[in-house]
């Protein structure tokens, strides 16, 4: 029996792990879930599954879930079928690396996910990681963590656990130059503005931005598929979890989002991971690896597969991939900076207060302004990211003047 600890059990990626886990109550035991602004949601979650903890973000959210519970179920007057409530960020660091607990799902969004990931890393656990954005901002310190507390870590983003089912079993974490292979090629699906011409995205609303063609996200991560910055840190992300260079990483656009990514060896061979496009799968894999299980997602059926077609991605229609790229080559300041940038900009966007194309403009000013610092300790990282924002903030307010 599997232990778990879900971050971010209320969103798009906590929803598919609740949903494979419970197809498998012989396997996972949910151990603690948290969630941030979607209360009713996460009441839900608790009367269903029967966590021991579940973590919120503030007192006053504490004693509205517990009403919420009491309200939705009458078993959950008894004190005895309670979960703790714990808040804030030490709540979440508190369940990420409790000792009951085996596995964590680290799901929550953005850098707001940074610090209990890497509490569930340094206490050695088997880390599932979907929140990209830890690697983007801390990626050598946060690899050298789980080498030196002996965590596993398995990616969920459904790139990067494909990369990592077409890698030899040795070879997953790096040594790739021994491994024979030539190219990690990442795909992306060129996101719901793909055919546009860039001329027509300035006027672009956060609803159309959403309406991802393939995967249904939550909304941060829908923007950045939308202006492929999502691909930007994926780029980032592979580089870490994979230990290659820069340019040992080939962006591919496949719009069908069939093939989930792919690893090109020297000898000529390209493996290739494919299945319909269902978080549940990657998720299904990581929780229970190296064996297989049923995740709910119907079989690939290739006598329905309409198209299967493959184009190179251009910087004028999709700048913040290629900004991405150079923050990578850049080093750690960069990427940090581009991610608190991004976070901003997306929020801003979101909210009404900045336009489409100038979430690129925003994030490249910050990398500029903010590339060449030192980043040796977590705490400067956090620091970097807190100044980058402040940054960001700057550019959306001289941008609206
Ligand atoms: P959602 O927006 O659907 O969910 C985000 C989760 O994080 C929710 O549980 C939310 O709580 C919680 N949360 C938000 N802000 C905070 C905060 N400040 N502190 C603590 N918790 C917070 O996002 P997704 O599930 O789509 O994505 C989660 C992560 O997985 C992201 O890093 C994304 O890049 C990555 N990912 C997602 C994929 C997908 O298919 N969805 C695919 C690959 C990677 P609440 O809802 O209660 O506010
Ligand atoms: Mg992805």
């Amino acid at each position: 029996m599997q232990t778990i600890t879900i971050l971010g059990a209320t969103g798009s990626i906590g929803s598919s792990t609740l949903d494979v886990i419970s197809r498998h109550p012989e396997r996972y035991k949910l151990y603690a879930v948290s969630g941030f602004s979607n209360l009713p949601r996460l009441a839900d979650i608790v009367i269903k599954h029967e966590p021991e903890y579940a973590v919120v973000h503030t007192e006053k959210d504490a004693i509205a879930i517990k009403t919420l519970i009491q309200e939705r179920s009458s078993r959950f007057s008894e004190k005895s079928v309670f979960p703790k409530i714990l808040c804030g960020q030490q709540g979440l660091i508190d369940i990420a690396k409790e000792s009951a607990v085996d596995t964590v799902m680290s799901a929550i969004v953005g850098a707001a996910g940074l610090m209990p990931t890497m509490a569930a890393v340094k206490a050695g656990k088997k880390v599932l990681l979907a929140n990209k954005e830890s690697l983007v901002m801390s990626g050598e310190l946060f690899m050298k963590a789980v080498e030196e507390h002996g965590a596993t870590l398995i990616p969920i983003d459904s790139e990067h656990n494909a990369i990592f089912q077409c890698l030899p079993y040795e070879y997953q974490y790096g040594k790739t130059q021994e491994s024979g292979i030539s190219h990690i090629l990442l795909t992306a699906s060129g996101g719901p503005f793909r055919c546009m011409m860039p001329d027509e995205l300035e006027n672009v609303t956060p609803d159309q931005a959403c309406a991802h063609p393939n995967w249904d996200m939550g909304r941060k991560i829908s923007v950045d598929s939308a202006s492929m910055m999502n691909k930007g840190l994926e780029f980032i992300e592979a580089k870490w979890l994979f230990g290659v260079n820069e340019q040992d990483i080939k962006v591919v656009i496949h719009p069908q989002s069939t093939i989930h990514s792919m690893v090109q060896y020297r000898d000529g061979s390209v493996l290739a991971q494919l299945g319909n496009p269902d978080m549940r799968t990657p998720i299904a894999h990581a929780l229970a690896f190296p064996q297989r299980i049923e995740s709910g997602v119907d079989a690939l059926d290739f006598f329905a597969l309409a198209d299967f077609s493959f184009e190179k991605p251009e910087k004028d229609r999709f700048p913040n991939l290629f900004l991405a790229m150079e923050a990578s080559a850049l080093g750690q300041a960069a990427t940090t900076a581009l991610n608190a940038a991004n976070e901003i900009a997306v929020d801003a966007f979101l909210t009404g207060k900045l336009k489409f194309t100038d979430i690129y403009k925003i994030n490249a000013q910050v990398v500029e302004r903010a590339h060449n610092v030192t980043l040796a300790r977590l705490e400067d990282i956090l620091a970097h990211d807190e100044a980058c924002r402040a940054y960001a903030k700057e550019s959306i307010a001289e941008i609206n003047a």
